[in-house]
């Protein structure tokens, strides 16, 4: 074993010590709710009222005292009660015309579905029994007065921000966006669109992470700067970290964190703070470094993750591991590990072990298998974009076609 290079460790080790470093933020701010949607919950929402607020009809119908239907009989509609408006009591031996949501009348115990009647002038001929409670939405069935709905913690979606506008809620209390420097290292990458194909000089290739990463911590809810890409040279490296220290929660970087001697990001983030460069014990994605910069000597410390420059690797690393560091600085209480693997056969053999733990970019196909992307090298990401799951295949392990792998669905990770 090399003595001299960083130590070698578990992904769920990183994981624990990304965690342990990322305190939540601690700032909140008031959203409406129609921009709430994929924040993580500052305060709990405590229900000031039951949903839904009165027994209400599940059906169009008629409702009944259930006892009082008799098949073969027949009754006089005596009110008609659409959603909306109000219900009078309802008369004894008679029946209301009741429509979707609308208010039960006092005294009805069951709505009878518009199908289960022969309707009549003003009158109803019932052509089955009833039972009490059939097709009544019972007041407080989804949520009771002073319930805690949401909690402080929880990842809003659609369904949430919705449950929160049941509760006559307009405005919610999130976590702020956490703030993100984001920059590339690497004298051979160009932008896209600043040069054309056909015109690129020998040894430069376009600059992909930006894009993957930028919208990968889009979704994750930060809001980034884009400080485009840094030289590969030590003082350009401390100038660009100096100046995002300041304005920012955390500095991401993709590439310069191996060991080599274009690797200028461990000696520039040493320079202005600390920093742990580890190989993290999977594939793709070995190389990442966490550290903390200071824009000057005692001013308040930036969270620095230098990701690998191989296009798949910072994706993959992105995901497994700056993830639940971005969950964690604003408060998330899910979402801070992997996705829950699926058990799925593989339709593909996997003869070469590795000694590193794999994820492989694999696919799901028609036959409810798994088929693998060919080239698994960490700087094709035509693998992460075919893709719709990785497995997680641990170290040392071979796959024989139609053995039962881990599966984690991309989807999981909103990607
Ligand atoms: P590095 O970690 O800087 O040694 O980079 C590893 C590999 O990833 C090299 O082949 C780089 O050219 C490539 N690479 C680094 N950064 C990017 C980027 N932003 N976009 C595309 N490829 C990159
Ligand atoms: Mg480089």
């Amino acid at each position: 074993m090399n003595t001299r290079g960083p130590a070698l460790m578990t992904l769920e080790e990183a994981l624990q010590r990304v965690l342990d470093a990322a305190t939540p933020l601690g700032r909140s701010e008031w959203v409406p709710l129609l921009q709430a949607d994929g924040r993580v919950l500052a305060q709990d929402v405590v229900s000031e009222l039951q949903v839904p607020p009165n027994d209400n009809s599940a059906m169009d119908g008629y409702a009944v005292r259930a006892a009082e239907v008799v098949e073969g009989q027949s009754a006089t509609v005596s009110q008609r009660i659409a959603a909306g408006h109000a219900a009078s009591p309802l008369l004894p031996g008679t029946c209301a015309r009741i429509f979707t949501g609308a208010p039960m009348p006092a005294g009805a115990d069951a709505v009878v579905m518009q199908e289960d009647v022969e309707a009549l002038d003003g009158q109803v001929r019932w052509l089955k029994a009833a039972t009490p409670g059939t097709h009544v939405r019972r007041a407080g069935e989804d949520v009771t007065l002073g319930a805690v709905v949401l909690r402080a913690g929880d990842r809003l979606t659609p369904a949430g921000v919705g449950l929160a506008a049941s509760l006559g809620v307009a405005q919610l209390c999130v976590a702020q966006r956490p703030r993100v420097a984001l920059l590339t290292t690497g004298d051979e990458l160009v932008m896209p669109g600043t040069v054309a194909p056909r015109d690129m000089a020998p040894g430069h290739i376009y600059n992909s992470n930006r894009f993957v990463l930028s919208s990968l911590l889009q979704r994750l809810g930060c809001e980034v700067s884009d400080l485009g890409n840094v030289p590969d040279s030590r003082d350009a490296t401390v100038s660009a970290l100096r100046d995002a220290a300041e304005r920012h929660d955390l500095i991401l970087s993709s590439g310069g964190v191996s060991v080599g001697e274009e690797d200028h990001v461990k000696p520039a983030v040493q320079a202005l703070g600390s920093l742990d460069l580890w190989q993290v014990a999977m594939k793709p994605g070995k190389p990442f470094a966490l550290g903390r910069v200071h824009a000057e000597a005692g001013a308040p410390a930036c969270h620095f993750i230098g990701l690998p420059g191989n296009p798949v690797s910072s994706w993959a690393t992105l995901l497994l591991l700056v993830r639940p560091f971005v969950r964690r600085l604003q408060g998330a209480s899910t979402d801070l590990g992997l996705p829950t693997p699926l058990a799925l056969p593989a339709h593909f053999d996997w003869p070469r072990a590795d000694k590193r733990r794999e994820f492989l970019r694999v696919r799901r196909n028609a036959q409810g298998g798994l088929d693998v992307f060919p080239n698994q090298s960490s700087g094709v990401l035509t693998s992460a974009f075919w893709a719709d799951g990785l497995v997680d295949n641990p170290a040392g392990t071979t796959i024989a076609h139609g053995q039962t792998v881990h599966y984690l669905p991309l989807a999981d990770w909103g990607v």
